[in-house]
């Protein structure tokens, strides 16, 4: 008998196994899709890994439905590599394999449940299976019948269904099987009995009464004569013979029926760029040149190298000149960005020197886009040779790597959150690149903790660039003391009077200016001064933020909104007043400060939809607007030419976060606002607020001391036993019953501490002790650094499920978050 051993793409850590018939067996490789049964009548696209003989002792092996591939769709560099993602993250094979696969590669049909979207649900009006339910589809968009049958436990699920519809919170729908299409583009040619000479006197015969066919044909013959001078005649496209006929598709349909034209079709690849490589000779400067050779020099000796290098040193040429190196030998390029967001500038300098070799995946495309790029990265297409992409991209089927940049390496955008697998994209990156014998770079201006300690420590290879391309001086940074101005009442709303003679002056020379406030909105608070009553979010454990725009009250956690009181729903009280602020009530004060200049501003609130982040960058390097209000999606490698001056509204809010790599990030946070003014020429000005002007870190920032915050922090981490001296494993605990999660955290960090030789903390309860109803407690482990790690995840997974066991916390979630960020 024949097997084959599949992945489903389901929550299941297991394999399993399906018959297959001898033909089967020998047709049947690794990296193949089969549809396959599973549970009770439901179809899956499973990928094999492996084809066997052995019977499976615990079941009997189901047949396999259809083989979906001809060939492997998934290389065993990635199996493996997935392999790897879910042991050492600590999630299911399952969810690896459901994360990595664009969806249009994992069809299957079936009802689909989906929630509405915008409706606000009252949660307290739920019975606990509805809420179940509810609660599995903020995590997923869609559930299908058997996930509701496990989750429920239960097989009678329709009265619950049924009540949520009639709640107007469901909506079932027939998914439609969005499987892959290519886009074909419709072409034209001339019958080829109209080919001779003779042929051809005869067409012109028949078309002498019909005008307008008459008119196409010609134009048909001017393009095909135009085509042809430049060597091959090139197909003929039906919308380009209608443009250049001035004609309608009526003509050409008339045409087609009267078997003058033939029409056929070739698929386009919808991810087609029109940009041509513009051969513009790159010269390095002598510091980046030194940069380039030190990084080849260290790549003789190790895997990874990372280049340290100030903002605006020129870190993006350099990565284009290595890729130059790696196209040569015919290997493919990953080019890993923080965010999305930033793709639409870089694929622009890119394209600019390597032409159609530069593809994209993202998110943001659709199912179809995905498709392509895989199967363009898998048949190691010359479109696909370089790939610029999020996280994600990482999971690409590449035939051969060669290089992988990870730019922008200490962003915590790298580290997937939820849903799992919760991997690190930059260390899966190294990981990946291992197994394909490829090099990988880390650039930064603020590399982690962590790399920068690797780098020290030698396993990586370490370049530094310290001056800015042409001799441009790093940003003169001058801190304003927010004690002393609001003493001294030189404050005009937030805004110090430094701060606006240095926007007053910046604005009088036409240069534009950047201001930073890590938080949206226009105040996170809203307090009565009459009984000190604040709103909260009736489903979290937070106040609600004012947007004065909506002039709502809005949770960040849960998105539950409200209009905003006229009076105290505690004391009716009117005398209600805001207490902090966002970037929105900045906005607003800078339009009173300065009502001639123009505004824009920059959250997740203003760049919602496709383009929104794109529209608001363009129009500020158009200089439609001169004053540019922002979260930290400021901070993230964006390149201005005009910008000469960047303020910190207030330094303070970060430092003061509860978390250890507070300091780190406002460091870096810092640093890269900062980083972008004057990165032309004139040297730029950074001023920040802040009520701490003597913390170290802020000196830090202000000395432009990268060393000294990795050292004063690196000191701090060993004696509190952090990364990178410890891994840290996050447990994040979840139920709606207060006093059961209580319980069960307590039994959990029990059991750990009794069974894992190491610090575990907990069970803590964090800042935001509830989301959407549901309490949360975490107990963090802390693994040093010399201890087995496979070994300890063993330990922890047998413990967990040992707490599965325990039937009064099954219904607990309990969720792993490995080098939790
Ligand atoms: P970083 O990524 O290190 O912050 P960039 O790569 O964005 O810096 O470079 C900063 C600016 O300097 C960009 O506008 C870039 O086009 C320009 N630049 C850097 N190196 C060169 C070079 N060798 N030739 C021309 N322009 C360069
Ligand atoms: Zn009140
Ligand atoms: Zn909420």
């Amino acid at each position: 008998m024949y097997f084959v051993e599949v992945i489903l793409p389901l929550s299941l850590a297991k394999t399993f196994t399906y018959r297959i018939s001898e033909t089967e067996f020998h047709y049947i490789k690794k990296g193949m899709r089969v549809a396959v049964p599973f549970g009770k009548s439901k179809m899956y696209t499973a990928l094999v890994i492996a084809t066997h003989q052995n019977q499976p002792t615990l079941y009997e092996a189901k047949e396999i439905h259809q083989i979906l591939d001809e060939k492997p769709i998934v290389t065993e560099i990635q199996i493996a590599h997935w392999q790897w993602i879910s042991t050492y993250y600590m999630c299911a094979i399952g969810d690896v394999y459901r994360g990595a696969m664009p969806s249009a590669l994992l069809l299957e049909s079936e009802t689909v449940i989906t929630h509405k979207q915008d409706v606000f649900v009252d949660e307290s009006q739920l019975s606990d299976d509805e809420f179940l339910v509810y609660q599995a589809l903020q995590q997923q968009s869609s559930l299908k019948v058997h996930d509701i049958i496990s989750i429920l436990n239960k097989k009678n699920i329709v009265p619950v269904l049924q009540k949520l519809i009639d709640k107007n919170i469901l909506v079932l729908e027939e998914e439609i099987q969005e499987s892959y299409k290519p886009k074909l583009v419709r072409y034209v040619r001339l019958h080829s009995k109209y080919e001779s000479n003779t042929g051809l006197s005869e067409l012109i015969e028949t078309l002498k009464n019909a005008n307008k066919q008459r008119e196409i044909v010609m134009s048909y013959f001017q393009l095909s004569a135009s085509e042809k001078t430049r060597g091959e005649a090139k197909p003929i496209t039906v919308k380009k013979l209608i443009e250049v006929a001035n004609s309608s598709s009526a003509v050409v349909k008339a045409l087609i029926e009267k078997e003058i034209f033939e029409e056929y079709f070739i698929q386009e690849d919808r991810v087609n760029f029109a940009g041509k490589a513009q051969e513009k000779a790159l010269l390095l400067s002598q510091a980046q040149q030194t940069a380039f050779n030190g990084i080849k020099d260290s790549f003789t000796q190790k895997e990874v190298c990372l280049l340290h290098g100030v903002t605006s040193s020129g870190k993006t040429e350099i990565y284009i000149k290595l890729i130059e190196e790696y196209l040569v030998t015919g290997k493919q390029v990953l080019y890993l960005l923080p965010e999305i967001a930033l793709t639409t500038q870089l694929v622009g300098r890119l394209r600019a020197y390597f032409g159609d070799k530069v593809a994209v995946f993202h998110s943001k495309y659709n199912n179809n886009e995905r498709v392509e790029v895989w199967k363009q990265v898998l048949e190691n297409s010359p479109k696909a040779q370089i790939v610029i992409g999020a996280r994600s991209a990482l999971f690409l089927p590449f035939y051969q790597l060669g290089f992988i940049i990870v730019d922008e390496e200490h962003e915590q955008t790298f580290k997937q959150v939820d849903p799992a697998p919760r991997y690190h994209a930059r260390d899966a990156a190294i990981v990946l690149a291992h197994s394909h014998q490829a090099k990988v770079l880390l650039g930064s201006a603020t590399p982690s903790l962590e790399t920068y300690f690797n780098a020290q420590s030698e396993k990586y290879g370490l370049v530094e660039i310290s001056e800015r391309f042409g001799n441009v001086q790093m940003p003169l940074i001058e801190l304003v003391d927010l004690k002393d101005k609001y003493f001294r009442k030189r404050m005009t709303g937030h805004f110090s009077d430094t701060l606006i003679d240095d926007i007053t002056l910046a604005l009088s020379l036409g240069e534009q200016v950047i201001l930073f406030q890590n938080r949206r909105g226009y105040s996170p608070i809203i307090e009565c001064m009459t009984c000190g009553h604040v709103p909260q979010c009736q489903q979290c454990d937070v106040s609600l933020t004012y947007h004065k725009h909506k002039n709502q009250l809005r949770c960040h956690y849960c998105g539950y909104s409200m209009a905003k009181p006229t009076n105290c729903h505690s004391c009716s009280s009117i005398d209600l007043t805001t207490k902090g602020f966002g970037t929105e009530q900045i906005e607003q004060e800078l339009i009173s400060i300065f009502p001639l200049a123009k505004t824009g501003r920059m959250d997740q609130d203003t760049t919602r939809g496709k383009f929104g982040f794109e529209k608001i960058i363009d129009s500020f390097k158009n200089r439609e607007v001169d004053i540019l209000v922002g979260t930290q999606m400021l901070a993230k490698g964006l390149d201005f030419d005009n910008v000469s001056l960047v303020g910190i509204m207030n330094a303070d809010t970060m430092l003061y976060h509860p978390d250890f790599r507070a300091f780190e990030r406002s460091f870096q946070m810092m640093t890269q606002v900062a980083g972008r003014a004057g990165r032309s020429e004139k040297q730029g000005k950074v001023i920040i607020q802040t009520y701490n002007p003597n913390h170290n870190t802020i000196q830090q920032v202000t000395n432009n001391d990268y060393f000294g915050m990795y050292k004063e922090q690196l000191y701090d981490r060993q004696i509190y036993k952090y990364p990178p001296y410890f891994r840290i494993i996050k447990v994040t605990l979840k139920h709606r019953d207060f006093d059961k999660l209580k319980e069960g955290a307590m039994w959990l960090y029990q059991v750990m501490s009794q069974n894992l030789n190491m610090p575990v903390l907990g069970p803590e309860e964090p800042a935001i002790s509830r989301i959407r109803n549901e309490y949360i407690r975490t107990i963090l482990i802390k693994i040093p650094q010399n201890t087995p790690i496979g070994s300890t995840k063993k330990t922890i997974q047998k413990i967990l499920n040992s707490f599965e066991a325990v039937a009064l916390y099954r219904a607990i979630k309990v969720t792993l978050n490995v080098d939790f960020y």
